[in-house]
């Protein structure tokens, strides 16, 4: 049972080393759209493991490419050296990047991507001879990883409290959603065009030419599912090139597939001149993150003195044999599945099944983004966050992992969900909430 399995810890910051003080909720293997538990139990993985399982568990071509290269190479540094699976993985994320974003600077994790992504942002400013580009704009609610560069663009307080001072210079954003006028709207809401304006506003306090450049989730992820209403990302996008500021999107939870296109960038047709992204490249099965950048931030280092690019030096396990042949693998995935394909025919199911929680006990607001969810509710008078833990709980009972942020419930399965899985989880949460309090 749950009980003997997993008293009450989703969440271990520390695996204990010697004794368990609470114990884990133990999964052993995994399969398609399932956990399963060492005593046999079936868990439906209501969240791609952490957004990342985008093709399912078990993908039989990953596995056996991440044994062939374990096989083969088991590790060559990329200072001035590399291996031909990370440039076949390279050309084949060119294909799957927007057009004109074609080249990658290989990291092992979303928070090493944000970080990286920074830091070219300064540094091709200073390779342009414009090295008082320095401000970071992030954007309230914002989820950047757990760097210190990400850290300080972010925008969930709670993160940060404990971790100051963090980067000077940095701005926010506010959100782009409005509960009052925004709440259960399906799809994107109206207004994007004059949130968006709150850009030139914070550049009239902020000189735009001290600023390098705007990081935000096309959609906010961790930070509650906020899809960007219509309009806005185009609005942001127009306003740094007309000041000159480079725009970063952090598609680390977007990418792979999440809005039923590689990335956020097509989705919603807006190019940025750098992204950063992680977990659903490896499709979760081994540690990888990238930075992709369009051509001309490329050009600029490349024509920039010869230390602008010897400085931004990588890390030790950049393009890592073994991730690399994943990454790879999981492309083959895409195109051989045709997971974006499959997944097209269950999206409409799933923003109707979603929308039909409205009216259900305690709830509030909803909001859908690709496969993607996130279902507001009140909180318990003095007890904020007990609702989303309790219904978390309840779910997990029932054979359903979910996640809750506080009285956020956030919904973030693998890509390949079957119509009925999409009516369980949704059926599950709806039963839940008819039961707590
Ligand atoms: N950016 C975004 C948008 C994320 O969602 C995350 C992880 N949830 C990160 C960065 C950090 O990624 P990682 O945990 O791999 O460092």
């Amino acid at each position: 049972s749950r009980r003997d399995n997993a008293p009450d810890a989703f969440w271990m910051p520390f695996t204990p080393m010697r004794a368990f003080r609470q114990a884990p909720l133990l999964f052993e293997r995994a399969e398609g759209m399932h956990y399963i538990t060492p005593d046999g139990r079936r868990v439906l993985d209501g969240m791609a493991g952490l957004w990342c399982v985008n093709a399912g568990h078990g993908q039989a071509r990953i596995t056996e490419a991440i044994r062939a290269a374990a096989g083969r190479l088991d590790f060559v540094s990329s200072f001035k050296m590399s291996h031909p699976g990370a440039q076949a993985y390279a050309a084949r994320l060119a294909d799957f990047a927007p057009e004109g974003i074609d080249h990658v600077f290989f990291v092992n994790s979303g928070s090493e991507a944000v970080d990286t992504a920074l830091k070219i942002a300064r540094a091709y400013h200073q390779a342009r001879g414009q090295a008082g580009r320095t401000k970071l704009i992030g954007r309230a609610k914002g989820y950047h990883g757990m760097g210190w560069g990400g850290l300080s663009v972010s925008g969930i307080g709670r993160h940060k409290a404990a971790f100051g001072p963090l980067l000077p210079d940095v701005a926010h954003l506010p959100l782009p959603y409005d509960r009052a006028s925004m709440a259960f709207s399906r799809g994107r809401p109206e207004g994007g065009l004059a949130a968006a304006e709150a850009l030139e506003t914070l550049l009239q306090i902020h000189d735009p030419a001290t600023v390098a450049a705007v990081i935000v989730e096309p959609v906010t992820g961790s930070g509650g599912v906020y899809p960007p209403p219509k309009g806005y990302l185009e609005r942001l996008r127009a306003i740094c090139d007309q000041h000159g500021i480079l725009l970063i999107f952090d598609e680390v939870i977007t990418g792979f597939g999440r809005l039923g296109s590689p990335f956020a960038a097509q989705a919603y047709g807006v190019r940025p001149d750098l992204m950063s992204c992680a977990k659903g490249m490896t499709n979760g099965a081994v540690p990888m993150g990238g930075v992709l950048v369009a051509g001309h931030v490329y050009d600029a280092f490349m024509a920039g003195p010869p230390e602008a690019i010897e400085l931004l030096h990588g890390y030790t396990y950049s393009a890592h044999p073994l991730a690399c042949a994943a990454g790879l693998a999981t492309l083959d995935v895409f195109a051989e599945q045709d997971i974006l394909g499959q997944l097209g025919k269950a999206l409409p199911l799933w923003e109707e099944r979603a929308h039909r929680l409205k009216g259900a006990a305690h709830v509030v607001d909803i909001r859908t983004a690709g496969l993607l969810c996130a279902i507001d509710l009140a909180p318990r008078p003095g007890a904020d966050g007990a609702r989303g833990g309790e219904t978390n709980t309840l779910c997990l009972d029932a054979g359903v992992l979910i996640r809750n942020a506080g009285d956020t419930l956030v919904l973030s399965p693998p890509l390949v969900i079957a119509p009925a899985e999409i009516e369980e989880i949704f059926t599950t949460i709806e039963q839940a909430l008819g039961r707590i309090g």
